[in-house]
C-alpha cells in the first residue's frame, strides 16, 4: 500500500480534550477522530487494527465451538420489560421511539434478545448446550464518556451468550470462554491477568475480569503473592482485622464538641487533634427506597458493590440532603449513628469490620458543627451487622490466605459472567429436559471491548515518539521508507519491488512513497508505530544496501538489498 494514495491523517499535537495517553496517541497517528462526546470515527489505520483484533477473536471464539450471528442494534422495549431491565438499566440505556410510537432502545448488550433468539427455536434438552456470539456496536449513555474509545458512549464489543440444561455443561461453558479470553489476549501480545470482579448491572452469580495491566488502567486490582487470588478491588475480599480486646477501664465517656465548619475526614481530625483511623464515617443510602446506613472508618472508602450484595438490593442511590435531615437531623458532615435506631424504628445499620475496633473514636453529633468524641462502637453504637464493606487498600490482607495484598492497575479487555437463570427465568424461555418438565436455560455471557482493546494495547506499549504495536494487532506489518522516490529511479526501482515481493509473500507493507523530508517520514512511522521499518534512500541504493530497524529497538542495522527479504521475513516470521 502506498502512503501517497492512503489515508492517515497525522497530527503533530493531540487535540486538548484527549485525556489520556491512548486518546492523543490514536488521534495523533491519524487512528481515530472525535465526532461527538463518546463518539468516534474510526479511520482506515485505527480500522485496520479493530479488524485485526476482531479476526484474533473471531478465531478463538469458532474455535472454541461458538456460533456467530448478527443481531439489531434497535431492541424493543418488551424485552427489556420481561428481563425487567427497562426500570432497573438507568440512564445509561438510549431510549427513543419510532414513528408509531414503539419503544425501542440502543443494545448496551444483548442478554435479552439473545435470550429471546433461543427460546423461539430450542425446546428440547437435546439441542443443548450451544453457545452463539456476535461483533456490534454498542451504545451506553455513560454518564463520564473519557478516555477516547476505552469509554466510549457508542463501542464495538464481541458478545456471547451460552445456554446449557445442566449446571455442569454451563460451567463447562464457562471455562471454555475463559480458555478462549486466555488465547486471545496472549494472542494479542498482551501482558493480563483474569480477575474474580463484581457482577454489575449484567446480573449473576459469577464472573471474572480479563484485565490488561497498565499504570493508567482506570482499575485497580488486588492481588495476592502467596494463594494467587486477583480480584478487582471492588470485589475483593478483606480480611477482617483482629477484633481487639476492650478494657472498659480504658474507655471515656462521650461528649459533644464544637467543630465549627468541619464537616471532612481531615478538617474534623485537625480540628481536634486525632488520626483519621479514630473517626466513624456514616453514609446513608436508600436501597430499594428503604434508607440504610453505612458505618466505616474515617480512612477507609466503601465498596458500595458490597454494601449492595449484603442488602440484596436492586437499587443503592446515595440519600439526599433531605433525608439525612430527615433520619439523623443533621447535614452530610455532622451526621452520626448514636440514636439513631430509637428514632428511626426499622433502620438498618451496617458497619465495617474495622469499625468495630475503634476506641474513644469520633463521630457526627448529629447537631450542626458538633462533633461526639470518645464514641466506642462496641458501647456506643447499636448495629445491626458488621462486614466486609471496604475498598481493598493497601495494607489489607487476602480474606482467603492472610497474606498482604500487592496491588496493580489494569484496564478492563473482557468480563465473563455466569448467568445461571436470572434471564431465562424473567423471560419464561425454556425447554423440557429428558422427564419431559420444563426449565429455564443455564445460561452464561461473556463480552470482549474490541475497541478498548485497541486502546489497551496502546497504554501497555508506546514510548515517547509514538505507538508500538503488538506485531499481532499491527495496521501493517512492514513500514518501507522510500526517501528520493519520486527522484531517483533505482531507490523507485527497489523500493516498488521489495514492496511487491513482500505482499506476494502475504505481509502486509506500507510504502511511504511521499515527497516529503526523511524527517517527517521516520517522525509519523515512529508515531505510527508499525513493528519492522525498512528505508530505502539514494545514500543506501548506491551501497546495494537497505536500513532496518525495529520499532522497539533503537539502532538500525545495514542489510544488502539483494538479502532484505529473506532476512525481513525472517524478523517478521520470529
Ligand atoms: P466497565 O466496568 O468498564 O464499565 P462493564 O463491566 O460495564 O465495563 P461489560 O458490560 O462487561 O462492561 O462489557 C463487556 C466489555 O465491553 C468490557 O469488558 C469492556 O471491554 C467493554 N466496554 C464496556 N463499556 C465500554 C465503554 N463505555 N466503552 C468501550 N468499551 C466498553
Ligand atoms: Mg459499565
Amino acid at each position: 500500500m502506498k502512503l501517497s494514495n492512503y489515508y492517515i491523517p497525522t497530527l503533530k499535537e493531540a487535540p486538548k480534550d484527549a485525556d489520556t495517553l491512548s486518546a492523543k496517541l490514536m488521534i495523533r497517528a491519524g487512528l481515530i477522530r472525535k465526532l461527538a462526546s463518546g463518539l468516534y470515527e474510526w479511520l482506515p489505520l485505527g480500522l485496520r487494527v479493530l479488524k485485526k483484533v476482531e479476526n484474533i477473536v473471531r478465531e478463538e471464539m469458532d474455535r472454541a465451538g461458538a456460533c456467530e450471528v448478527w443481531l439489531p442494534v434497535v431492541q424493543p422495549k418488551e424485552l427489556w420489560e420481561e428481563s425487567g431491565r427497562w426500570k432497573y438499566y438507568g440512564k445509561e440505556l438510549l431510549r427513543f421511539a419510532d414513528r408509531k410510537e414503539a419503544d425501542f432502545c440502543l443494545a448496551p448488550t444483548a442478554e435479552e434478545v439473545m435470550t429471546d433468539l433461543v427460546r423461539k427455536d430450542t425446546s428440547s434438552y437435546k439441542q443443548l448446550p450451544f453457545c452463539l456470539y456476535q461483533f456490534g456496536t454498542k451504545f451506553r449513555d455513560e454518564i463520564r464518556p473519557r478516555f477516547g474509545v476505552m469509554r466510549a458512549r457508542e463501542f464495538y464489543m464481541k458478545d456471547a451468550y451460552s445456554f446449557a440444561a445442566t449446571d455442569e455443561d454451563a460451567s463447562a461453558w464457562y471455562q471454555k470462554m475463559y480458555d478462549a479470553y486466555q488465547r486471545i489476549f496472549t494472542r494479542c501480545g498482551f501482558e493480563f491477568k483474569a480477575v474474580e470482579a463484581d457482577t454489575g448491572s449484567i446480573g449473576g452469580n459469577f464472573s471474572h475480569e480479563f484485565m490488561v495491566l497498565a499504570d493508567t488502567g482506570e482499575d485497580a486490582i488486588a492481588n495476592c503473592p502467596a494463594c494467587g487470588y486477583a480480584a478487582n478491588t471492588e470485589k475483593a475480599e478483606v480480611l477482617p482485622p483482629e477484633a481487639i480486646t476492650i478494657n472498659a477501664s480504658d474507655l471515656k465517656p462521650m461528649m459533644l464538641k464544637d467543630t465549627p465548619g468541619a464537616y471532612t475526614v481531615e478538617d474534623v481530625a485537625k480540628m481536634l487533634q486525632v488520626s483519621p483511623e479514630k473517626l466513624i464515617k456514616l453514609l446513608l443510602f436508600t436501597a430499594d427506597g428503604k434508607p440504610v446506613v453505612a458505618l466505616m472508618r474515617g480512612d477507609h472508602e466503601l465498596n458500595e458493590f458490597k454494601l449492595k450484595a449484603l442488602l440484596k438490593c436492586t437499587e443503592l442511590e446515595k440519600a439526599s440532603e433531605e433525608l439525612y435531615m430527615k433520619v439523623t437531623g443533621s447535614s452530610v458532615g455532622f451526621a452520626g449513628p448514636q440514636g439513631l435506631k430509637e428514632k428511626n424504628p426499622g433502620l438498618q445499620i451496617f458497619a465495617d469490620y474495622n469499625v468495630q475496633n475503634i476506641m474513644n473514636g469520633v463521630c457526627g453529633g448529629n447537631e450542626k458543627d458538633k462533633h461526639m468524641i470518645n464514641v466506642t462502637p462496641m458501647r456506643d453504637i447499636s448495629v445491626d451487622r458488621y462486614a466486609d464493606l471496604k475498598i481493598a487498600s493497601p495494607g489489607d490482607k487476602c480474606a482467603r490466605c492472610g497474606k498482604e495484598f500487592t496491588f496493580t492497575r489494569g484496564i478492563e479487555a473482557g468480563h465473563v459472567f455466569k448467568l445461571g437463570t436470572k434471564y431465562s427465568q424473567a423471560m419464561h424461555a425454556t425447554f423440557l429436559d429428558e422427564k419431559q418438565m420444563a426449565k429455564p436455560f443455564i445460561m452464561g455471557c461473556y463480552g470482549i471491548g474490541i475497541s478498548r482493546v485497541v486502546a489497551a494495547a496502546i497504554e501497555q506499549s508506546h514510548d515517547e515518539s509514538g505507538i508500538i504495536w503488538p506485531a499481532p494487532l499491527a495496521p501493517f506489518d512492514v513500514a518501507l521508507v522510500a526517501i528520493d522516490y519520486d527522484t531517483n529511479s533505482e531507490v523507485k526501482k527497489y523500493a516498488d519491488e521489495i514492496c511487491a515481493t513482500l505482499e506476494a509473500k502475504g505481509l502486509s507493507v506500507l510504502l511511504d512513497d511521499r515527497d516529503e523530508r526523511p524527517g517527517v517520514k521516520f517522525k509519523d512511522m515512529d508515531l505510527i508505530g508499525l513493528p519492522h521499518r525498512l528505508v530505502i534512500s539514494t545514500r543506501t541504493v548506491k551501497d546495494r544496501q537497505c536500513e532496518y530497524k525495529k520499532r522497539s529497538e533503537k539502532e538500525a542495522i545495514r542489510w544488502d538489498l539483494s538479502e532484505a527479504v529473506v532476512k525481513l521475513l525472517d524478523v517478521v516470521r520470529k
